[in-house]
Order: structure tokens, then C-alpha cells, then sequence
């Protein structure tokens, strides 16, 4: 039985025809596998790759007790409630140059934010909180009564991170933090998984490459342009393979040529019922695809499966047919809608969290806000609506949303216009205005 066969099998009610959103990323969590390969990335090169291993703290974070501010190191048993403390200053501790005299009672030392505490002082008094008075050579402060506690302004050692401690998971995504943090335990790489490879193409006889010349009836390829940003802020390597015109040779030559070299394929048009072109031929003579009707909007139909590459293996003639590194699965195919909106929203809804499984990653769906709809909205219950908002701040503080002009499923204008988009799920009926919604933002993802 093949993967897709195997799936369907397990899943209560499965109708190709009638899926739900939930239903696609539910089949597409058990379709697809992550990558197996690590590679030792320097950090520079690692932000957005996934880790493939625990990152433990070889010591602890800080190293040393030191000071959170520029101020006065002392010992907080000397504080009084009720009484100002003077205190004569010993010296100066700097960060990176530990002060290593020893303080008697009665005497502080000034201290640098970072510098290491001196031996037997506990707490540091900001510099802007004390009075400073110089008699000849010696330097005396008041710190005035009731404004500290014991153990103030100063950081102890390991408060960031124990010894042996795990810094970072395996699977986590690294952001620039994580990789600050790697970088603070001296690392200078981390063990990841490879990038993974998706390939790309658009398909479609009215789809021109930028630089041919307008003709009537056909439109510029955008779908391949917001398919490369959206796959290049996730961190993947683009096979970009261009528009593909609606020949079986030549769609069987770019399949073929994706299946050979990618983990995943992305294509987008040729899906729709009743479409006049070879696109879903060509995927079921490879693979092992479904088709599949969404209840949502935008982006009904989707094709989804495997290119097998022992299919192109056994077809393929001549050099390079045993050159295909997917030998035994083949490369994941998401077959999406041409239109450039129902593009976006299915990658972002479906596409996206397979891919990251993929990569490796922890599953994390992408967090929804809530915000008040400024506008009533027309929805139907039994599908899934993905509007393209526009959320800001309200007067008094809470997030509300509109939607960004026409919302026509071609209508790419209203998405650049968006900064998130309105979730409007399966059971949901009308929005009046005021009512909470659920948004997906748009911001560091797309
Ligand atoms: P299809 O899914 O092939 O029926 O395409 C639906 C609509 O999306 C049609 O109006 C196509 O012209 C348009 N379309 C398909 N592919 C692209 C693309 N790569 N760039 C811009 N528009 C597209
Ligand atoms: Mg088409």
C-alpha cells in the first residue's frame, strides 16, 4: 500500500473530497518525516536552522557573582533600617579586572556593571542613589536608609544557567537569542539538521516570467516570488525551477528534475476541478497523490503526496537515474491553488508546519491573538476562513482588526496591504462588530 493509501486507512471518515483544515495538517503530521542528516553549522550561518541535539552549559552562567549596575559594592549585613550607611571606599573593581584587595567593615568598593564581586560583599547600591564626598585622598558614600535589601543589584553566579544544565532542545528553531546564548557558553558551532531542500515552480500556459513581453490573457508569475520569501524566511534552500508550461514532457522533465534533487516539492495552479491541463496528470503517473477539495477559503483544492523517485528511477533512461538521493520515499509534493492569495494561505496553514516538521523542528503552531472585528463578517459555518486583517491597538489598549480591501482569492493587493490573518474557523458562524476573532500575524513569519 502506498503512504497516501496507508494514511487514509488509519484516519476515521477520510473523504478527499470533504477535508477540513484540521483533517489536512492532521494527514500531513503522519505524511511526512524529518530530515535524518546533521551538520556542525558555524552560528553565524545557523539562524533559523533546527537543532539536532541538547545544548548542555559546559559551566555556569555567569561564571561569577557580579554587579547589575555601575554603583558601590558592600556587605548587606551592615544595612540598618532606620539609619543612613556611610562607607569608605577601598577601591575599584572593573569588568574584566577583578578588584583583589579585602574590605574591612566600614568600607565599600566601587564597582563596574559585570565586574566580579569582591570577596565577601553581597550588594551594590547604583552610584546615582548614594552621596559622594572626597576628603584628601579618601572617598566616602551615604547610602540612604530603607532603600536596599541585602543581595540587591547583585547577579550570582549561575543564575542564568547551572553547569550541566540544558541551555537549548533539540528541535528548537534557533532564533537570534538562542543563538546568543550559544555563543555566551563559548560554543562556536552547533549541531543541526541540514537545511532542507524545496523545490519550486509555477505552472500555468497564462504565466509569464518577468522580462517576457505582456500578451493578452496572461499574468505576471507572482506565486513564485511569495513562494521563495516564504521558504526563505523558514530557512530552506530554494530549487527555484521557474514557470512550467503545460506540456507532459516539460512537466515531467521539472518533476523529475525537483523529485531528484529536493526533499519537498511545491508547485501552485493546474489543481482546480475541471482544470484543462496536464499539472495533475503528470503527479499521479509519479506519485502517490491525493486530491483534495478543503472546506476553506481561500484555496480549495490541493494536491498532496510523494514524487517516487524509484517511479522516475524505472522511467527515467539513460545517466543520472540512479543519482536521485530520495530513493526510498520520494519528495514530499504540496500541489497548491494558482491563486496567489489561496497560495500564501495554504502555505502558511498547511505547508509551513509540515515543513518544520521536516526540518526538525518541535511542533509549535503559530500563536493566535485575539482581537475585536471592527466590521461585521459574513461566514458561513462548515468552512475555514483565512480574511486578510489589518490589527492595530484600540483606544483603551486591547487589539482590534479590519480587513484589508477586496478579498478575492486573487486578489494579492489586500495580502501586502495585511499584517496578519483573520482565522474564522470550521463551526464559526457571522462575526458582529466587536466580536473576538483569532489572528495569525504575519510579522517574523512572512
Ligand atoms: P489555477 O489554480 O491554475 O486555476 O489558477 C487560478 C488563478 O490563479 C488563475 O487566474 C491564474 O491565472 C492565477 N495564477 C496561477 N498561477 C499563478 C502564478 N504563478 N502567478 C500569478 N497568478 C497565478
Ligand atoms: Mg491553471
Amino acid at each position: 500500500m502506498n503512504a497516501i493509501d496507508a494514511i487514509a486507512a488509519q484516519l476515521q471518515g477520510y473523504d478527499p473530497q470533504a477535508m477540513t483544515a484540521d483533517g489536512v495538517r492532521d494527514f500531513l503530521a503522519r505524511l511526512v518525516t524529518p530530515v535524518q542528516d546533521t551538520i556542525e553549522t558555524p552560528l553565524f550561518e545557523a539562524l533559523g536552522r533546527v537543532l539536532a541535539a541538547d545544548v548542555v552549559s559546559p559551566f555556569d552562567v555567569p561564571p561569577h557573582d557580579n554587579s547589575a549596575m555601575d554603583g558601590f559594592a558592600f556587605s548587606g549585613a551592615e544595612l540598618a533600617s532606620d539609619a543612613a550607611l556611610e562607607l569608605q571606599v577601598a577601591g575599584t573593581a572593573l569588568a574584566g579586572k577583578a578588584w583583589q584587595g579585602s574590605v574591612q567593615p566600614g568600607q565599600c568598593v566601587k564597582i563596574m556593571t559585570g565586574a566580579i564581586m569582591p570577596a565577601g560583599l553581597d550588594t551594590v547600591v547604583p552610584q546615582e542613589f548614594v552621596q559622594l564626598r572626597r576628603t584628601g585622598e579618601v572617598e566616602t558614600i551615604t547610602i540612604p536608609a530603607g532603600l536596599l535589601r541585602l543581595g540587591d543589584n547583585r547577579r550570582l553566579r549561575g543564575e542564568d544557567l547551572a553547569q550541566g544544565q540544558p541551555a537549548l532542545q533539540k528541535g528548537e528553531l534557533l532564533t537570534p537569542a538562542r543563538l546568543g546564548l550559544a555563543a555566551s557558553l563559548g560554543l562556536k558551532t552547533l549541531t543541526t539538521w541540514r537545511p532542507l531542500r524545496v523545490a519550486y515552480f509555477s505552472t500555468g500556459d497564462e504565466i509569464l516570467s518577468l522580462g517576457e513581453a505582456p500578451r493578452e490573457g496572461a499574468v505576471y508569475d507572482s506565486n513564485r516570488y511569495t513562494v521563495f520569501g516564504l521558504l526563505s524566511r523558514l530557512g530552506c534552500q530554494v530549487i527555484d525551477l521557474g514557470v512550467v508550461r503545460d506540456e507532459p514532457a516539460l512537466l515531467e522533465a521539472a518533476f523529475t528534475d525537483a523529485a531528484r534533487q529536493a526533499d519537498a516539492i511545491i508547485t501552485s495552479g493546474g489543481v482546480s476541478v475541471g482544470e484543462a491541463d496536464y499539472t495533475k496528470a503528470m503527479m499521479k503517473k509519479l506519485g502517490d497523490v491525493a486530491f483534495w477539495r478543503i472546506a476553506m477559503r481561500p484555496g480549495r483544492p490541493m494536491a498532496v503526496g510523494r514524487i517516487s523517485s524509484l517511479k522516475l528511477a524505472a522511467g527515467a533512461s539513460g545517466a543520472g537515474a540512479e543519482s536521485y538521493q530520495n530513493e526510498s520515499k520520494g519528495a514530499v509534493l504540496f500541489g497548491l491553488p494558482g491563486n496567489p492569495v489561496a497560495v500564501m494561505v495554504t502555505f502558511l496553514a498547511f505547508v509551513r508546519p509540515a515543513l518544520l516538521q521536516m526540518m526538525g523542528a518541535t511542533p509549535a503552531p503559530l500563536p493566535l491573538l485575539k482581537a475585536h472585528s471592527r466590521e461585521a463578517l459574513r461566514k458561513k459555518p462548515g468552512r475555514t476562513e483565512y480574511q486578510r486583517g489589518w490589527v492595530s491597538t484600540a483606544p483603551d489598549g486591547s487589539l482590534q482588526v479590519k480587513t484589508t480591501g477586496s478579498q478575492g482569492s486573487g486578489v494579492l493587493r489586500s495580502m501586502a496591504e495585511a499584517n496578519g490573518l483573520i482565522v474564522l474557523h470550521h463551526h464559526q458562524g457571522n462575526i458582529a462588530v466587536g466580536d473576538e476573532v483569532d489572528v495569525m500575524m504575519f510579522d517574523g513569519v512572512v
